[in-house]
């Protein structure tokens, strides 16, 4: 087989994945998705995409479809989970949108992942596998071997491991732990006719509040109310699932507001996500073989950028996948010399900002809100390095 014949392989087939796919069919190759779980698909509930992630879904040429099943929210509202104060505004009406060329939408990520996955499977560059519990990558000049969970073996001339926070892949790039927040989250979708008139269908709504928070906002065209109720544990314990529990989540949100008591009333106490992230690293690349999406830079949620990033991720490899045609160690190199500064500091950023919103301190809490008083809706100055990213490729080079 010459090397124009074999497949780009892309582990895991979340949001990351089946983007990666999308990037490396663009550039012609035909992509072969391996996914562990039986069928293609997500769970969670909602998920923000800012203008930097809209601007991906156009160039892919999902963004038609996707605004069948989004909502575009007029406001993002920081709020007082005490008060119910609205502490600060973001308008994301027409001003926002023509200065980041695109709008802020929410939407089911059940419904994002349909789209991305549909438009993979239209794609005749783009197979897609299930039941791949890939376990080994092995990498060489003559290209890339990867191993799943039957010993049954894949033969690549490039692999973009896109296997989320949990990845095997990364470890052939850094021996990092996932570090837990000693936050867990409970989420989930109501149908917009059991949650009354609270549901308020114009705005991203988060509450926040020491050491806890909440998010609201509607998702399938206004058909569902998204909630995410968020709080630190202080039962936390190792290797244990015996911190973070309902119970416990009950107990710390006594004495909030009663629309947030009522978003409590209607959350599903089933499943509960624990939170973590890791640290930067310095390398994801090695020969033919790099990293995509959470596998590569796992973050806390706190930015609504975790997905975002990772289609960013798509593009950006999209162009140097371009620019280097079939010398993948060039565009592999290229992609994270562009995308791993980029993606450590929203890492940073989403920690940093987690402890701004959950801070404790009464003295922290009053300069953060005389600062976020003073702060206009239409001020976008703050945002702009996470909104306004627009990096285009290098420039020609000899292949
Ligand atoms: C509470 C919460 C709220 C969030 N809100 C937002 C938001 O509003 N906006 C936003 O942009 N992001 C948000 N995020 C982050 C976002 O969900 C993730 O960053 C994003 O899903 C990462 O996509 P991924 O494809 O890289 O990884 P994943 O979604 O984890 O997908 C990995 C895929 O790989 C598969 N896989 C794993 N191991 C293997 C293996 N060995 N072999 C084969 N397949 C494998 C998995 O089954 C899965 O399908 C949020 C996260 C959380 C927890």
């Amino acid at each position: 087989m010459t090397n124009q014949e074999k497949e780009v392989l892309v582990i895991g087939g979340g949001i990351g994945g089946v983007a990666a796919a999308l990037a490396s069919a663009e550039a012609g190759h035909k992509t072969k998705i391996l996914e562990q779980a039986p069928q293609f698909g997500e769970i969670g509930a909602g998920i923000q995409m800012g203008p930097n992630a809209m601007a991906v879904l156009e160039r892919f040429g999902v963004a038609g479809e996707i605004a069948k099943v989004a909502v575009f929210p007029k406001r993002l509202v920081l709020k007082d989970v005490y008060t119910a104060k609205e502490l600060a505004v973001l308008d994301l009406g027409d001003e926002f949108k023509e200065k980041y060329g695109f709008p802020y939408i929410v939407l089911h990520r059940s419904d994002l992942h349909r789209v991305l996955v549909e438009a993979a499977r239209k794609n005749p560059l783009i197979s897609l596998v299930n039941n791949q519990v890939i376990e080994t990558v092995e990498e060489d000049t003559s290209g890339v071997t990867v191993t799943n969970q039957r010993g049954e073996r894949f033969i690549g001339k490039a692999v973009i491991g896109a296997d989320g926070l949990w990845s095997k892949t990364r470890k052939y790039f850094s021996d990092d732990e996932a570090i837990c927040s000693h936050y867990v989250a409970y989420r989930g979708t109501v149908p917009i006719e059991e949650i009354s008139s609270d549901a308020n269908m114009d705005d991203v709504i988060m509450w926040i509040g020491p050491n806890l928070h909440v998010v609201q906002y509607p998702v399938r065209k206004g058909e569902l109310y998204n909630q995410v109720v968020v709080f630190k544990s202080q039962n936390y314990k190792p290797d244990s699932n015996d911190w973070g529990t309902p119970e416990e989540m009950d107990k710390v949100f006594e004495g909030c507001h009663p629309l947030v008591e009522n978003a409590l009333s209607f959350i599903q106490r089933q499943i509960r996500w624990p939170m973590y992230d890791r640290l930067p690293i310095a390398n994801w690349t090695k020969g033919n073989f790099t990293l995509l999406g959470d596998a590569a830079h796992p973050m806390l949620q706190y930015l609504a950028q975790g997905g975002c990033q990772a289609l960013e991720d798509a593009s950006y490899l999209a162009d140097m996948l371009q620019l280097y045609g079939e010398n993948f160690e060039q565009a592999f190199l290229a992609y994270q010399e562009e995308r791993i500064p980029r993606t450590a500091k929203v890492q940073r950023s989403a920690r940093a900002w987690g402890e701004i919103i959950h801070t404790e301190d009464p003295v922290s809490i009053l300069l953060r809100d005389t600062l976020l008083e003073q702060k206009e809706a239409k001020e976008f100055e703050m945002i702009d390095w996470l909104y306004g990213y627009k990096k285009l490729p290098a420039g020609k080079v000899s292949k």
